[in-house]
């Protein structure tokens, strides 16, 4: 059990399982926003362990607890600063996973709570895998091979092998502007076709499903490059044709737009003033704790849960405890 965990546990063993809720939702009426990647269901081909998804059921849990103590708004009336009185929350997906339509929309249907997505474009017009899933999938198909990436030799006994290369792989990767080649020479070694397993990423059909359901459809850039590792240039570029085949696809110009990584440094004044000029009206960061009081309208913050963290660690998260804990 790591830190935060037993410090969760420790509060909820001390208060009874409500103590660190009742405290935090005292401290804090501030809007959380949540953000979410896959959604699995039993079915689902997991490509890539380290990204800690939550199942469907956690999911739900999430989803029913905040419903109990906050109501549900969108993030656009969350940006545009129009929630009234009292504590809210709003979902967000990145990145357009296809559970996104399959699993998480039904539910959120059912408890009758609105959602965004942030589409990134390359892989659901099928052009191909987000690099960190194919890198994945490609070391996970390598169990008992040596992989040979960046001149050096991984060799791959055992699943915990993966995970080390491709924690390795990927702090270089993340900034590489080669990334596209060496991740091609892993899948060649790896044997694994080019294609993603069907299903994996939201398509065009789902994505247009999901903004009939009420959906808010956010651009999250064309090929999830960091805007900030490109020249001003293509990060525009990453931009705008991101923008334009979500209006083509949908009829509708994006909104609201989440940068790729989303840490301080991955996004900057630049990028914000020309995602002004094309037309947003808010940006989202990535997992920075909830909301100030009055929300930066292009650097909104957001929590982001992860599968297998006990309840104790998801109400620590959304209180903002937990990200003081961690500093
Ligand atoms: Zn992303």
């Amino acid at each position: 059990m790591n830190f935060i965990n037993r410090i969760g546990a420790a509060v909820s063993a001390y208060g009874g399982p409500d103590f660190a809720w009742r405290l935090a939702t005292g401290l804090s009426r501030r809007p959380v926003v949540l953000t979410y990647h896959r959604v699995l269901s039993s079915s689902d081909e997991v490509v890539d362990k380290t990204q800690r998804d939550v199942t469907k059921g956690e999911f739900r849990a999430h989803v029913k607890r905040l419903l109990s103590r906050r109501r549900p708004v969108t993030l656009y009336d969350i940006v545009k600063g129009e929630i009234g009185d009292g504590q809210v929350f709003a979902i967000t997906f990145d990145d357009g996973y296809g559970d996104n339509f399959r699993t998480a929309a039904p539910i959120l249907r059912e408890l009758g709570v609105p959602a965004a997505v942030f589409v990134t474009t390359d892989p659901v017009s099928g052009r191909g895998w987000l690099w960190w899933d194919r890198l994945a999938y490609a070391l996970t198909l390598s169990v008992g091979k040596s992989v040979s990436a960046l001149g050096r030799n991984f060799e791959i006994a055992s699943e915990a092998d993966v995970w080390t290369a491709q924690a390795e792989l990927t702090r270089t990767l993340k900034r590489a502007t080669d990334r596209g080649a060496v991740i091609r020479e892993i899948a060649e070694q790896s044997g694994m076709g080019n294609e993603p397993p069907p299903g994996l990423y939201l398509t065009w059909d789902d994505v247009r499903a999901l903004r009939d359901d009420g959906w808010e459809i956010g651009a999250h850039t064309r090929s999830h490059r960091i805007l900030t590792s490109l020249p001003r240039e293509d990060a525009e570029i990453e931009i705008d044709e991101c923008a334009r085949e979500i209006t083509d696809e949908t009829g509708t110009g994006p909104r609201l737009f989440a940068y790729p990584n989303g840490r301080p440094g991955d996004f900057d004044d630049g990028i914000i003033a020309h995602l002004k000029e094309t037309g947003f009206v808010g940006a989202c960061a990535s997992d920075a704790g909830p909301e100030s009081n009055e929300p930066d309208p292009f650097a909104v913050k957001r929590i982001a849960p992860k599968g297998g963290e006990p309840a104790s660690v998801f109400r620590l998260r959304v209180s903002g405890l937990y990200y003081k804990l961690r500093r």
